[in-house]
């Protein structure tokens, strides 16, 4: 690419950026990630200048975790804010210790439940949210951040919505609370597409343990199509589905926290949740 920067006007661009026409540099690039990261945890207004945060390295999206987590660490390391990563044990510890910027607070979790090769992204949230819950309990942490982005998200409520499982609506929520841990996806403001060159561009590829599917993704993309832009109108339609949404929220699994008509949710019963177990051990 032989394109100067559209933002700094100086430097040599490393990345087309679709959705916006934009030509960005390596260093504009990751300006415009810490930005949005910024924003997006401002918006809920939940965080304090010491909040505790826990950061799972999930099953099924190693990278982006790690890429979410040093995007946290940067901003958050003019406060007081505690962070803590949490990387299951079938990772290769060093493979990821090597990629993080923060490498204090760093522990190994033992989970006695491991998912299937292949899950639904919505699946996979509930489990990471299941075993997240957990680690946080343990740590006295209140905070969960998991790596979801705009695209994710658009993909998930269409999802939802056309195979008429509106309980997994829950996965699609930027913010929610639980039993005292709240849930954010401080990277909801960025398109996939986006995301995956940042991880490519910083050199972070790890292989996830699990791999997300989602059944609609050929419809999306039918819809979609090119237009990165049309990604963004998810957030308009998740604001429209309001108050469908305030009655889902009344009925929760106890588990995982997504809403469930009964009292454990299909994921949990399938994973078999209720047997979930975790250990945790601080990194060397
Ligand atoms: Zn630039
Ligand atoms: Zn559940």
């Amino acid at each position: 690419m032989n394109k100067i920067c559209s933002i700094c006007k100086k430097r040599q661009a490393v990345y087309y950026r679709a959705y916006s026409g934009e030509y960005i540099c390596a260093k504009c690039l990751n300006n415009v990630m810490e930005k949005n990261v910024k924003k997006e945890i401002n918006k809920t207004k939940a965080l304090n200048i010491d909040s505790k945060i826990v950061i799972p390295i999930t099953h099924f999206s190693p990278s982006s975790s790690i890429a979410l987590s040093n995007l946290v660490y940067r901003i958050e390391k003019q406060f007081k804010s505690k962070i803590a990563i949490i990387i299951p044990k079938g990772y290769n510890i060093e493979e990821i210790r090597n990629l993080l910027e923060n490498k204090s607070d760093l522990f190994i979790a033992e989970i006695n439940i491991i998912p299937p090769e292949k899950l639904s992204l919505q699946e996979c949230i509930r489990f990471e949210r299941a075993w997240s819950i957990k680690a946080a309990k343990i740590l006295g942490y209140e905070f969960v951040f998991l790596p979801i982005s705009r695209t994710d998200i658009s993909l998930m409520i269409i999802d939802s919505l056309i195979n008429g499982e509106a309980n997994f609506l829950s996965e699609s929520l930027e913010f929610m609370e639980y039993n005292g841990i709240k849930f954010l996806y401080p990277i909801s403001g960025i398109e996939g597409e986006t995301l995956v060159s940042y991880e490519f561009l910083s050199g972070i590829n790890v292989k996830p343990l699990c791999l997300p599917y989602i059944k609609s993704k050929n419809v999306f993309y039918s819809i979609v199509g090119n237009r990165p832009e049309l990604d963004f109108g998810s957030e308009r339609l998740i604001g429209k589905l309001g108050n469908f949404l305030e009655k889902l929220k009344e009925n929760r699994c106890k588990i995982c926290a997504g809403f469930s008509d009964k009292e454990i949710c299909n994921t949990c019963e399938k994973l078999n949740l209720k047997e979930l177990d975790v250990k945790l051990s601080i990194v060397q």
